[in-house]
């Protein structure tokens, strides 16, 4: 079965690159989920706890509306995570113990996706409304979980985001290639229809005050997630064309939507690409670049090259830290492991902007129980590039007047100090999805963001 569409096709365009499969297909591989006695899949994969073996034993009945009320009664949101997520269920799947994992997040995408076309999922508004009125700084998978799931319940929920549109890092992040807009904006409407409040182009802290936030409701959920980009204070890093990568992809994002133009700044258009980090952002700036008709990209990574199969110390059913490839990387490009990033150069013809890199190898070297990298010997190489995307992840929830208003500050991790249910010491203020984790994964943030609805009216006594 080809996963995507042809590489020369779809590099021409920004629609999604992935072809879900025939029914036949699916119905095949339905028939290896052994219905296991302890379904990994669903206790230790999924962090939505999604019931696979009952999902998979109705789809492959053809039983749709049941494998969809199935779906929905743990997951909130299948069209986004039978796009976007890994799919940790797989992981753990015990077919993939001696062969290829039953192909769960295909099985969503279809169980949903009929939903949809059937005019399954219609809005559900709750039959009874509550005069409790709750706000959630945030609209990213966390904030529209937590905002869906108190809604539900009858409570009155208005989400506050300071981007244009709602979805945080779906919207904003992905790129359109892996989950288009559409999707989205299906969502936001039903929800909206389902009489969930959206102030968009309100940042909280600067626009509402805390003290406002506090005075007016009951409870307030932070999910504003963790968004402090991490930088590479190297020298030359104040040369033009050295940019961060979720700048560079919610440029692209903003000009597909028709928000904004995409300037010449982040147009890969010609350039010579480097991407310094080699995660699933990274991946996801080598297959815009690619879009925007880069001459030539390259993904550096200071981390050794992952193994091709788990290794003695990484188990079933343990997510498997192995090599992965994405449609990114399937497009072209190079891909190098173990290079740490010394010094950015000027462009010969142009001091202000920059012309490339200078790299060493590292060797990673155990010293007392701790993997370090140590630069190998006479190993120092450079690298011609135009426009530079720095990768490197988050160091945790970004500073912002909203935090002191509500008495609140980071601690020395930039993280928010909540209690393991996502309250935080100032009253009635609760934090969830990457703002509560760390940076992760859109399924642990729609997780969280349900969890955190459910001790929030626990708290109110609304159950
Ligand atoms: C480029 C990229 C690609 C990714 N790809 C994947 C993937 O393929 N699969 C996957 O599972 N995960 C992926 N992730 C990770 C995933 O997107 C995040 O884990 C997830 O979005 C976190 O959700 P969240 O709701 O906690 O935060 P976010 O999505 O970050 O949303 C936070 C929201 O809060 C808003 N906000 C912040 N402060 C304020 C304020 N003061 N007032 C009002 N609004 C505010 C922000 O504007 C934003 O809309 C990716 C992340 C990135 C950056």
């Amino acid at each position: 079965m080809n996963k995507y569409r042809s590489v020369t096709e779809r590099i021409h365009d920004f629609r999604p690159v992935e072809m879900h499969p025939e029914s036949d297909w699916l119905h095949a591989e339905l028939k290896h989920c052994q219905d296991c006695g302890i379904p990994f899949c669903h206790a230790c994969g999924c962090p939505l706890l999604n019931a696979i073996p009952e999902i998979n034993a109705a789809a492959l009945a053809g039983r749709w509306g049941s494998a969809l009320s199935r779906l929905l009664s743990t997951s909130p949101f299948p069209e986004f995570t039978a796009r976007v997520c890994p799919a940790l269920c797989e992981g753990s799947c015990v077919q993939g113990l001696h062969g290829e994992a039953v192909p769960c997040r295909h099985v969503e995408f279809a169980v949903i996706e009929h939903g949809f076309a059937n005019r399954l999922i219609r809005p559900r508004p709750p039959k009874q409304r509550l005069q409790t009125h709750i706000a959630i700084i945030g609209s990213g998978p966390a904030g529209l979980a937590a905002a869906w799931s108190l809604n539900q319940a009858g409570l009155r929920v208005t989400v506050y985001e300071k981007d244009a549109r709602p979805g945080g890092f779906l919207r904003y992040g992905i790129p359109d290639f892996k989950l288009e807009k559409e999707v989205i904006n299906r969502r936001v409407a039903l929800l909206e229809e389902e009489g969930v409040i959206f102030e968009c182009n309100v940042a909280a802290g600067e626009d509402i005050s805390g003290r406002f936030l506090q005075n007016r409701y009951q409870a307030v959920i932070l999910a504003c997630g963790a968004r402090q980009k991490r930088d590479l204070a190297i020298a030359g890093r104040s040369l033009a064309g050295i940019y961060f990568a979720t700048d560079y992809l919610s440029a692209q994002n903003r000009a597909l939507a028709g928000e904004s133009l995409l300037s010449d700044a982040y147009s890969a258009a010609g350039k010579r690409v480097i991407v310094i980090g080699g995660g699933d952002t990274g991946s996801d700036c080598m297959g815009t670049a690619w879009r925007q008709g880069a001459a030539s990209v390259c993904q550096l990574e200071i981390l050794p090259k992952p193994p091709k199969t788990r290794a003695p110390e990484n188990p079933w059913p343990e997510w498997p830290r192995v090599l992965r490839s994405s449609s990114s990387h399937e497009e072209g490009g190079e891909r190098r492991w173990s290079v740490t990033t010394n010094e950015f150069f000027p462009a010969q013809d142009d001091s202000v902007r920059v012309g490339g890199v200078r790299c060493a190898e590292v060797q990673w070297i155990n010293k007392d129980g701790r993997l370090s990298p140590v630069p190998v010997e006479n190993s120092v190489f450079t690298l011609p590039a135009d426009l530079i995307l720095l990768a490197m992840g988050f160091t945790g929830v970004e500073k912002s007047a909203l935090l002191p208003g509500l008495g609140l500050e980071l601690d020395a991790t930039g993280s928010l100090p909540c209690d393991a249910s996502g309250r935080l010491p100032a009253n009635g203020v609760y934090v969830c999805g990457d703002a509560a984790q760390g940076p992760s994964l859109v399924v642990r943030a729609i997780a969280d963001g349900v969890k955190v609805a459910d001790i929030l009216m626990r708290d109110l006594s609304i159950f």
